[in-house]
């Protein structure tokens, strides 16, 4: 047997069927590929404002003390978190990123025998932390193109995918890449209908953008739901994706499991002390709010005059349907220099998501779309 099939049946059950998680494509990687420069990347949700000030002024404050482990518990960022959230410090587990918590929770709670839900188009990270446990993957049926939040997560079907062996539910609110979201009363509905044998994990990764209408006060909830868990991030709005800083919040039980699971030193001190400095700016955050939503209705306008569906996003980020195989825009897109992301692997091969950049990278995209036409189309 060569090392290939061998290694292939030493493998945990479950990382066979895997299918590794493609990110969006890095400038350098582009600009060494074709030799070009001046590309921007519009493909993976980061701030185009960058990092508060108060983060790089607290990284370098910190560079020092480096040469030391982290604080372990995070004691500092989650004492902080804990008052903007009303909550107790126990109830918050701080992960690298919110993807290693979204993992942490399927190791916590799912085994072989075990399933766990998520919607069709949500987030592909659901699925591999659910596979990579050995556990079943169960997709409920999405809304319709058609439906008021098109393609986005119904919350009957997740509800009616939910059986004796389901341990975990995994919602985004607002999702990616569908940018849809749910009422906070649907959501509370949903909650109230699932058995307290369920945890439901609800990624509001980017309810930060809409605070007064999505994600309101859900941490506050876990009194009443005690099976709800709330993940949240800095990578998207606080503009610290490079550092992986994120967090959930639990019952505290909760995250006492997942504390047992979870490595020592996960969030370096880097992502801790920036971290802590983005909750303190207040400024920053509005003004990146602000160039998004200003971003939001400019280039939705734009990419649908250009004859493309593009449906209103709770997100930084469009998803748009191409109405023709996106992958040649894509491609020609990154001639143009500009980088956007291919959703083919979601099963939405017509459609590119595109995130909100600076007012002059939304222009350049909408020009190098016209310009690809205008050379005959996109081939
Ligand atoms: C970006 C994203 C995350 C993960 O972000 P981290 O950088 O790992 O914190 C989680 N959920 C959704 C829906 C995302 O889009």
């Amino acid at each position: 047997m060569g090392p290939e099939a061998l290694f292939a049946r030493l493998a945990a059950p479950g990382v066979l069927g895997l299918e590794p998680y493609v990110p969006g494509k890095p400038l350098a990687e582009l600009e060494r590929e074709l030799g070009i420069a001046d590309s921007i990347k519009l493909a993976s949700n980061e701030n185009p404002l960058g990092p508060p000030a108060a983060s790089l002024e607290a990284v370098r404050a910190a560079a020092g003390t480096i040469a030391l482990y982290p604080d372990g518990a995070a004691w500092e960022l989650k004492q902080a978190l804990a008052r903007k959230l009303s909550v107790k410090p126990a109830q918050i587990t701080i992960g690298n990123g919110s993807n290693e918590i979204l993992c942490l929770i399927a190791e916590t709670f799912l085994s072989a025998a075990d399933e766990g839900v998520h919607s069709r188009y949500a987030f592909l990270v659901y699925g591999l932390a659910i596979q990579a446990t050995g556990a079943r993957t169960v997709v409920a049926d999405a809304n319709p193109a058609a439906a008021e939040q098109p393609l986005g997560h119904c919350l009957d079907a997740l509800r009616q995918a939910i059986r004796p062996a389901t341990r975990l539910v995994f919602i985004a609110n607002p999702n990616n890449p569908t940018g849809t979201w749910v009422e906070p009363d649907a959501l509370r509905a949903f909650l109230a209908s699932v058995p307290p044998t369920v945890l439901v994990v609800v990624d509001e990764a980017y309810a930060d953008y809409r605070p007064n209408s999505v994600g309101v006060g859900t941490p506050g909830w876990i009194v009443e739901f005690p099976n709800l868990i709330v993940c949240r991030t800095f990578s998207k709005l606080y503009g610290l994706a490079g550092l992986r800083v994120g967090y959930a919040v639990s019952h505290q039980e909760v995250a006492a499991l997942l504390n047992r699971v979870r490595q020592p030193f996960n969030v370096n001190t880097l992502a801790q002390v920036a971290a802590l400095a983005a909750l303190n700016a207040t400024d920053h955050v509005q003004r990146s709010r602000t160039l998004n939503d200003a971003g939001l209705a400019f280039l939705r306008h734009g990419l649908q005059e250009f004859g493309w569906q593009v449906p209103v996003s709770a997100g930084n980020f469009l998803l748009a349907d191409t109405g023709e195989t996106a992958g040649t825009w894509y491609e020609a897109l990154l001639r143009a220099g500009v980088i956007v992301r291919p959703v083919a692997n979601y099963g939405l091969p017509r459609h590119l998501r595109i995130t909100v950049g600076l007012p002059e990278q939304n222009e350049r995209l909408l020009g190098a779309l016209k310009q690809i036409r205008g050379r005959g189309g996109s081939g």
